[in-house]
């Protein structure tokens, strides 16, 4: 049987690069690993090449859980990088490629797990519903979101999913804090347009489209977005000051998240609203006042806040923008405190006595947007301990991504606790 390690290796050296070439040679290896254990992966394509595959390892209940995880990786530059980003070569002890963190090595303790299952005729507490996705890294629509319109019979019984951003050590003196995502900022990504009058660049302006978007554009990336702490966050907090023994400041989070370090970065980007202009593009001629200007920007929002986030987004642009979305999605929310969150913890701290389980809510978006619009309650677990040098987050997209050999070996026995054990 293959290591984790081996697989983690394996799936990095598929270059499936989004936007590329596409998922396929990944799943087909995916769905052999799954068909040589005795199961009957299902491979279906959204388009060319855009490949998934989902499989059911039937348990000892019909009360399914999703463990999901995406095939397809951001691109890397391999001029930038100490070993080729496609070479999944293992040095030091660690594995590295595009793709080891987000989330391939999550995908290899997910099949090590299945996998070792099976060898030793283990039978799941649950049906397992195993999804192995195209498209996380854009919007989802050849992936997650695919998979839950045109094949929603795959996901059916299934109640709570576990997937990336969550599960991982950060260290924080003598012990290890693991945060548990319990819920994402939803997702708002605008397209904004100015309409004004064309005209000789030498003339008087009238009504300058550019020069009205560049000063709304200032207005929403220099606004102040008031701290607005969620249920979820204010319990992370509160564990927070817990586990360091020190109060924390709720009137002054920022510098809080600051002198916190590696555990700021849990709320940091968790406590309020954002929204900042990524794309601009007006004119064709230096000396021609163009009739339109464009800019995209990208907003997030925390779960309940949407309404409030909008109506400041347009209260900001003025009248004279036009905002239409290019993506909009809902910030979901797992509940929280709950009979499965414990769960979760309670398989780390099996495996890591020093463990520290705590609630935490994603900045950013994952395919767990997409189940939950299915009814399935999302939690970010892919547990993974890390050594306290090595930047978890800066490697997300970043150059160097590696993962630990011993930290997907340490996933790999906690998810088979959690899948096995009462
Ligand atoms: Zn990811």
């Amino acid at each position: 049987m293959k290591s984790v390690a081996e697989i983690c290796s394996d799936l990095i050296r598929f270059d499936t690069t989004n936007p590329g070439s596409g998922e396929r040679p990944a799943a087909e290896y995916v769905a052999t690993l799954l068909a040589d254990a005795g199961l009957q992966p299902e491979v279906f394509e959204s388009a060319p090449h855009r490949t998934t595959v989902v499989a059911r390892f039937e348990g000892d209940s019909s009360d399914a859980l999703l463990i999901h995880g995406h095939l397809d990786v951001v691109p890397a530059d391999p001029a930038e990088w100490e070993l080729h980003p496609f070479s999944g070569e293992i040095v030091d002890d660690c594995v590295y490629g595009r793709g080891a963190v987000d989330m391939k090595g999550s995908c290899a303790m997910t099949l090590a797990t299945v996998l070792g299952m099976r060898a030793r005729g283990l039978r799941p507490r649950r049906d397992l519903v195993l999804a192995f996705l195209a498209d996380e890294e854009a919007t989802g629509d050849y992936g997650s979101r695919h998979a839950v319109t045109e094949h929603r019979d795959l996901f059916d019984g299934v109640t709570q999913a576990i997937s990336e951003s969550g599960g991982f050590s950060v260290t924080s003196g003598p012990s290890r804090v693991y945060p548990i995502a319990v819920g994402e900022r939803g997702t708002s990504w605008m397209k904004l347009t100015a309409h004004g009058v064309a005209g000789h660049g030498s003339r008087p302006a009238v009504d300058n489209p550019v020069a009205t978007l560049a000063h709304a554009l200032s207005r929403v990336a220099s606004h102040q977005w008031p701290v607005r702490l969620t249920p979820s966050v204010a319990a992370l907090l509160r564990s927070l000051s817990e586990i360091t023994g020190q109060p924390i400041d709720l009137e002054r989070l920022d510098d809080e998240a600051d002198r916190l370090g590696a555990l700021g970065t849990l709320f940091k980007g968790q406590i309020r609203n954002s929204a900042n202009p990524t794309m601009l593009s007006a004119g064709y001629k230096v000396n021609v006042v163009p009739s339109s200007a464009e800019a995209h920007v990208d907003g997030r929002y925390l779960p309940g806040l949407q309404e409030e986030f909008l109506s400041t987004v347009d209260e900001l642009l003025g009248p004279k923008i036009t905002r239409e979305f290019v993506n909009l999605e809902d910030a979901p929310s797992a509940p929280y405190p709950s009979s499965f969150f414990d769960e979760l913890g309670a398989a780390l701290v099996a495996e890591d006595p020093l463990a520290r389980p705590v609630p935490y809510v994603m900045s950013g978006g994952t395919d767990a947007k997409s189940f939950a619009r299915i009814g399935i309650e999302g939690y970010g677990f892919a547990p993974l301990m890390l050594r306290p040098d090595l930047d978890y987050f800066g490697m997300f997209h970043g150059k160097d991504e590696r993962v630990p050999v011993e930290g997907l070996e340490f996933g790999t026995r906690v998810l088979t606790r959690l899948l096995t054990h009462p």
